[in-house]
């Protein structure tokens, strides 16, 4: 796995220019890590944070529960199994 701290260096921009998250949701430091590492699974996120492996992964757990019950709109969009419909 690719070190979250060169992927941080170098992919910020790009992941936020290609990113759905809200202008708010930008904030929040465990929605930006769940992006900048593919759309990772936040339980696995959390245990990443938690971990000494990756002292660069750092939110609060009050940020963690704000992703959880905001979800990701770019991950609903990749779970969909059917095309939305317009009226
Ligand atoms: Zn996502």
């Amino acid at each position: 796995m690719t070190d979250p701290a060169t992927i941080a260096k170098h992919q910020v921009s790009s992941n936020f220019a290609s990113c759905n998250l809200s202008h708010t949701a930008h904030r929040n430091r465990c929605l930006i890590w769940h992006a900048r590492l593919g759309h990772v699974n936040f339980k696995r996120l959390k245990r990443m944070r938690d971990s000494s492996r990756h002292p660069e992964i750092k939110f609060s757990d009050t940020e963690y529960d704000d992703a959880r019950h905001n979800r990701c709109p770019s991950c609903d969009a990749g779970k969909a199994k059917k095309h939305p419909t317009y009226k």
